[in-house]
């Protein structure tokens, strides 16, 4: 069996911290000396959970499957979400498609997309369950032979699956610092310290719940992550509250009209647009997107160096450095990305706390976690060169002996499988 654990928003600097501090992370240590490790594995753009998870399921980037979050009509002028689009196959499809069985516990993507609630040969299994510990005890529930919610009805286990997948969001809540965090442990975050402390908390759990999975006999597990996250409107690397705390929209804004364009400010996604507005800005959070509505290509290239001059800004990508990212064409003229802490507008009310997101190219947002062990994978290969998460999906169809998911244009990672595979 090949057991599939995503971790959502699982970036590779939080398992350098948790190893490190207090208990540490015992299991996912032992899965990187029995397995291998992937050090230096990145995802792409935008990097946001429903476009990076389609692409570790089908090995291709949001250029391919369609999400991309959210993308602007210019004929609708409009923004519209991509939602859980993804035009290519995935995992389960080729899994299927080749004879295999599966299952999916709280793995939404391949809801209806290769497993389906109340389907015994591919069931979705889910019960609304609040973290990753919950739901690998369902996993063991499922693989011991009881009875499991599946829809509106219950469903028991006859064979064994060839390829199972879970999927825990736990990192990602505690990233945003939601009002309801994963654990009652665990408390919303004021401080940075605080911040890094819950996120060392949930890793380290998240490990310990790792244990039984480890234990299961003829398995081999993938362990990846969609995006990492970064802290903004809170005191951090050297920047005070009073900086980081301020929403930076305004400037942004100061630098596009100072190149002469005066753009329509979007305060709320699917807002209509004036006839003659130039072009459009909307900011969410950490990210802002900027369309031209008439045609300006030299303007573009101008409004770029502007706004890549501001102090707060990571990233401004034309068209040509988001297609790098994995980014579709038409997703927006410039995709506009914050450095930690700064943020452009308030995604929600976060007033007191620390803010957590991963729309953003910081590198511990694209800096993901990836690992294997067991049958099939080398013992002990730890990867330095550069891997991105398009070769996930490739690399878990070769160590179930199918084709990658028809559309898939990662590698598989031959380097890191044992010969006979
Ligand atoms: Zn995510």
């Amino acid at each position: 069996m090949l057991l599939y654990i995503n971790w959502d928003g699982f970036s590779r600097h939080w398992y350098e911290m948790a190893r490190l501090q207090g208990q540490g992370t015992p299991n996912l240590d032992r899965m990187i000396a029995r397995g291998a490790y992937l050090a230096n594995h990145v995802c792409g753009l935008p990097a946001i959970t429903n476009p990076m998870q389609q692409t570790l399921v089908s090995g291709a980037w949001p250029v391919d499957t369609g999400n991309c979050y959210i993308r602007f009509d210019r004929k609708a002028r409009r923004f519209v979400p991509t939602g859980r689009t993804n035009r290519c196959e995935n995992l389960v499809e080729a899994a299927r498609r080749q004879g295999l069985r599966c299952a999916s516990v709280h793995g939404w993507y391949f809801e209806n997309r290769g497993c389906a609630e109340g389907n015994e040969d591919s069931p979705y299994i889910q019960n609304n369950l609040p973290n990753f510990e919950t739901r690998v005890a369902l996993l063991l529930s499922y693989l011991k032979g009881n009875p499991v919610p599946s829809g509106d009805r219950t469903i028991v286990m006859r064979r064994r699956p060839d390829f199972l997948a879970i999927y825990a969001d736990d990192i990602d809540s505690v990233c945003h610092n939601a009002p309801r965090l994963p654990y009652t442990e665990l408390r919303r975050a004021r401080t940075l310290d605080e911040w890094y402390a819950n996120l060392v908390y949930t890793v380290q759990r998240m490990d310990r719940a790792l244990e039984p999975l480890l234990a299961l006999e003829d398995t081999t597990i993938a362990l990846a992550a969609d995006h990492g996250g970064m802290p903004f409107a809170t005191e951090a690397f050297g920047v005070p509250y009073l900086a980081a705390s301020i929403p930076r929209q305004g400037e942004l804004l100061h630098a596009i009209q100072a190149v002469g364009i005066d753009p329509f400010v979007l305060t709320e996604k699917d807002q209509l647009i004036p006839e003659d507005a130039p072009a459009v800005l909307l900011s969410m959070g950490t990210q802002a997107f900027f369309c031209a509505l008439k045609p300006m290509p030299d303007i573009i290239a101008r409004i770029q160096q502007s706004v890549s001059a501001l102090p707060f800004i990571r990233g401004c990508l034309d068209a040509v450095r988001q297609r790098a990212y994995g980014a579709p064409p038409g997703f927006c003229d410039l995709y506009i990305l914050t450095k930690a802490p700064f943020f452009l507008s308030h995604e929600w009310p976060a007033e007191g706390w620390v803010g957590g997101s991963h729309a953003a190219m910081d590198p511990s947002v694209l800096e993901v976690f990836c690992a294997l062990c067991g049958p099939g994978v080398r013992s002990g290969a730890k990867i330095a060169h550069r891997t991105d998460i398009t070769d996930f999906a490739p690399t878990l169809s070769k160590l179930m002996g199918i084709c990658p998911p028809a559309n898939s244009t990662g590698r598989i990672l031959n380097e890191i499988l044992e010969e006979e595979v």
